[in-house]
């Protein structure tokens, strides 16, 4: 199992996933985290810009997968059951239990499947550790706590260093 703190990719927010270059890419899994990556803890609901992403995805038979480490009994559960997708609340990232299951369940390979999360600590580590690339993005809201703001503090060398290689490589890819 690699270790790598270094996320695959990195975007602003999941607006900037194209559905179809993953599609071409051979994605038929996205694995994802929820709070802060897709909607703010705050947001209980799926707003319709959510509903419209996955519509988005699924045309492009894309399957949107919910991998959560939060432990609140209701928050992932209500949320997913309105958008209608599979989930894993609890699931312990970066420990990789939940990663495997959510594929085995989908019959998806990791050669199929992309992380996509907003925490290098649980998400990227987990991913990296599945086999699997992991899409970071930018967390929604952090300002209203203290201990995600100096969480992200810590992130951003890992951020820093994939945005640097992410754009060495597109360099390389245009020069060639
Ligand atoms: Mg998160």
């Amino acid at each position: 199992m690699p270790f790598s703190l270094l996320p695959t990719r990195v975007y602003s927010s999941i607006d900037q996933l194209e559905p179809d270059a993953l599609q071409a890419a051979g994605v038929r899994l996205i694995l994802s985290d929820l709070d802060n990556t897709i909607s703010p803890y705050s947001v209980a609901e799926p707003p319709e810009t959510v509903f419209a992403w996955k519509r988005a995805l699924e045309a492009h038979q894309i399957t949107l997968f919910i991998l959560s480490n939060n432990r609140s009994p209701t928050r992932i559960r209500r949320y997913c059951e309105k958008l209608g997708v599979p989930f894993i609340d609890h699931a312990g990232k970066p420990k990789t239990a939940s990663f495997f299951r959510a594929m085995e369940q989908m019959d998806c390979t990791e050669k199929e499947t992309i992380m996509l999360g907003d925490q290098i600590f649980t998400d990227v580590l987990g991913g990296n550790r599945a086999g699997i690339p992991v899409y970071l993005v930018k967390p929604i809201r952090i300002r209203d706590n203290p201990f995600r703001a100096l969480r992200h503090g810590l992130e951003q060398p890992f951020i820093l260093a994939a945005r640097l290689r992410q754009a060495y490589q597109m360099r390389r890819k245009s020069t060639q």
